[in-house]
């Protein structure tokens, strides 16, 4: 039986800068028995040299061609253009975070191609899966960066100091969106000293919020979502509930001196969180961190990969936040790869089978045809 070859891209989105394998999962592969090709300078930008892909057992092809040529399973980041997969075994696996909604194009050309795309964003969020969830291994580090990156343009410190020269206070940060990014975001903030305060739509975060010793801030005359909701994520909130959501947010943002908003509504773009006036509300020398800046954006005027000054607040998000932490964000994308594809390792095959629950869940196209239903619907 020839085993079977799994092909990793060096990634060329703009702005991306990390790779789907590491050397670490590149062994754990041949461990089970798999080839592993790696295209030359994949891991570069992510700190990895081509040499430590050698040293864990990988070939390192010349050219996306060479790597691609007879692969069983594709690796990526971002999915590849589909040309890039011609070579590729009849019904190869592409797995990749592939932005199915937005790059239907994409997927439309993958089926077309014989490929069987799977798209790793739709992962379901059970408890057998969390260790496959991208959206959490590089959610959990973009909170950590957007407020590293906040305090970056801040002129001011984030702890309180007592110093000879005087006191100086703690900074004030609010975190809008209390998922994955949203608990990192508070937690860092916290870890450096700020005073923290924390809003979501699901009051199931309250108590998180709490737990990391920051402050609630609620909206408590209309019910928000109560329970984990679907899948644990939010929905669009009715007009009543937006606007005690803007009143809430104008008494408290005046007050505050970084906000970090993370809200995102899947397959929706993200919900607007502060307006124009609002901003204008606060002091001078603030600073918004917009994550959901590529999705549409929470912050009015946000504009993805600049830091614009709106009435002397700094405000800024990035496109690829997860790619500025390229190394450490690569060793977990790779081991939520790794841990999928082994997780399913059918020993007298060779290859991973997957079941219905999560194979349904997360395969786009198959045999020449487009097959999820949330892209035939
Ligand atoms: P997300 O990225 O989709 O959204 C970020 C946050 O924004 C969410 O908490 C959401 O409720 C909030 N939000 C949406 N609209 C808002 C608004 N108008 N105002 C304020 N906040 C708003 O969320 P996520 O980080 O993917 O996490 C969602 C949930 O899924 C969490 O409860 C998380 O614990 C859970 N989860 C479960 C698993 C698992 O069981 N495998 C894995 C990851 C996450």
């Amino acid at each position: 039986m020839a085993s079977l070859r799994i092909a990793v891209l060096r990634e060329r989105g703009a702005g991306e800068r990390r790779v789907a394998a590491t050397p670490e999962t590149v062994r754990k592969f041949v461990a089970l028995g798999a080839e592993v090709a790696i295209e030359r300078g994949a891991g570069l930008e992510a700190s990895i040299p081509d040499a430590d892909y050698a040293s864990a057992g990988a070939q390192v092809a010349g050219s996306a061609v060479e790597a691609v040529r007879s692969a069983d399973i594709v690796l990526g980041v971002q999915g590849p253009d589909p040309g890039r997969l011609t070579g590729a075994n009849p019904g190869a696996w592409l797995v990749a975070s592939l932005d199915p909604f937005a790059r239907r194009d994409r997927i439309d050309a993958y089926a077309a191609a014989g490929i069987e795309a799977l798209a790793m964003e739709f992962m379901p969020r059970i408890t057998r899966a969390q260790s496959m969830d991208i959206l959490s291994s590089q959610s959990n580090l973009s909170g950590y960066k957007a407020v590293i990156d906040a305090a970056g343009v801040y002129g001011r410190a984030f702890p309180m100091m007592m110093t000879a020269a005087g006191t100086i206070s703690a900074a004030r940060v609010f975190v809008m969106g209390v998922g994955v990014a949203g608990l990192q975001a508070i937690a860092t903030a916290r870890r450096l000293g700020a005073q923290v305060s924390a809003t979501d739509v699901r009051s199931a975060t309250k108590e998180q919020i709490l737990s990391l010793g920051a402050k609630p801030i609620f909206v408590e005359s209309v019910a928000g979502i109560e329970g984990e909701g679907s899948g644990g994520y939010a929905t669009e909130m009715s007009a009543e509930y937006q606007a005690a959501q803007a009143e809430l947010v104008s008494a408290h943002i005046a007050k505050q001196d970084i906000v970090i908003t993370t809200a995102l509504i899947p397959g929706k773009p993200a919900p607007r969180l502060i307006s124009d006036a609002q901003i204008a509300s606060m002091k001078p020398g603030s600073v918004i961190f917009d994550l959901a800046v590529a999705q549409g954006g929470n912050v009015e005027g946000s504009v993805a990969d600049q830091v614009v000054d709106l009435h002397g607040v700094k405000v800024l998000g990035w496109s690829n936040t997860p790619a500025a932490l390229a190394a450490d964000a690569s060793a977990l994308f790779a081991r939520n790869l790794y841990n999928f594809l082994s997780a399913f390792w059918d020993k007298d095959q060779g290859r991973p089978v997957l079941d219905a629950e999560i194979g349904d869940a997360v395969r786009l196209t198959q045999g020449g045809k487009v097959v999820h239903e949330r892209l035939l619907g």
